[in-house]
């Protein structure tokens, strides 16, 4: 079954996000990191695809790796500049690794050259493509709720991801946000505009300060002030195991609020890091969810 489905026709569920490691020679600490993570019984689990300096050849393996060890697996793939031979190529060995879904992006530092050859513009032009070609394969986009950082505004993001949706993409990921008021706002304006495809929201358990402040640099997201505070009070009292403390009471919270609203499950950046996941997951199950 594609995970689309599974999105579509489940109760309250959560999913994972790796990224593949660049140094092949870590790859076997990072599968035992993910068959921890399959114990946990995620719906699924999505790889991501050239993001900080990783070869696509890489996203494919682990892609596959990780579907060997039982995971249901959504494969991210950017489209900025690409060509069509590539997306075929990629989308073609996916499948050939019983991967069925992918995660539809435009992503980030086309070269110039690039540019005027390439058909892919945006990810919508990367949804069209795979529908239209590949009618079979299940297809995921990202969402911005506090808009995305090259957008305008929210209003035309907004407008933006409608048409993406429209041209056949099944759901959303959304990038992390900590306010869940943000994405029930989201919800409501994509709602308005016809949108009613399910829409998971991404949630990052802080697990250090270095790390919260290299990610929030990477990916344009707003922290609350007060939140982000908070962890450095935390880290002043007690260092990174006092974070990890103060992330995953926070997580535990965030996600609760976003459940009990109305969001179908929530997808979590694992870091490629087991025990706050586990934690995570535990606590969240005494609480009554994901039972
Ligand atoms: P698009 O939907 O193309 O949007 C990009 C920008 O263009 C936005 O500002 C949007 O408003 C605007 N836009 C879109 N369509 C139009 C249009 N028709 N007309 C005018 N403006 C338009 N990056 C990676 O390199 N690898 C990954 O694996 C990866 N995984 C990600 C997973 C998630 C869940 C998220 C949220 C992001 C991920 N990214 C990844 C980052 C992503 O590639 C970047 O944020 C990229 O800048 C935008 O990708 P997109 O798919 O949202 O692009």
């Amino acid at each position: 079954m594609k995970v689309a489905d599974k999105v579509a026709d489940s109760g309250q569920f959560f999913s994972f996000e790796f990224f593949p490691p660049k140094n092949e020679e870590t790859w076997p600490r990072f599968m035992q990191t993910a068959e921890r993570l399959a114990d946990l019984k995620p719906l699924f689990a999505s790889v991501t695809y050239g993001a900080g300096g990783t070869s696509h050849d890489n996203s494919l393996e682990i892609c596959s790796r990780v579907s060997s060890i039982g995971m249901d697996v959504v494969a991210h793939l950017t489209c900025a500049g690409a060509k069509e031979e590539s997306i075929d190529q990629f989308v073609e060995s996916l499948t050939e690794n019983g991967v069925e879904d992918i995660l539809a992006l435009g992503g980030d530092g086309r070269k110039n050259d690039e540019t005027a050859s390439s058909r892919f513009n945006h990810a919508s032009d990367l949804v069209h493509y795979i529908r239209d070609r590949y009618p079979r394969t299940g297809i995921a986009v990202a969402g911005y709720p506090g808009a995305h950082p090259d957008s305008p505004s929210l209003e035309h993001d907004i407008k933006v991801h409608a048409h993406k949706m429209g041209h056949g993409a099944d759901f959303t990921i959304t990038q992390l946000f900590f306010d869940h008021r943000i994405y029930f706002d989201y919800i409501d304006r994509l709602r308005e505009l016809g949108v009613s495809a399910p829409v998971l929201p991404g949630v990052l358990p802080i697990q250090s300060l270095s790390s919260l402040k290299h990610i929030m640099s990477l990916c344009g997201a707003a922290i609350p002030g007060d939140l982000y505070c908070g962890v450095e009070k935390a880290y002043e009292q007690g260092g990174d195991e006092a974070v990890k403390e103060f992330g995953l009471d926070f997580a535990r919270k965030q996600i609760g609020s976003l459940l009990d609203g109305g969001a179908p499950g929530v997808h979590i950046y694992t870091l490629n890091k087991a025990e706050m996941c586990e934690n995570l997951i535990r606590l969240l199950r005494q609480d009554g969810y994901f039972n």
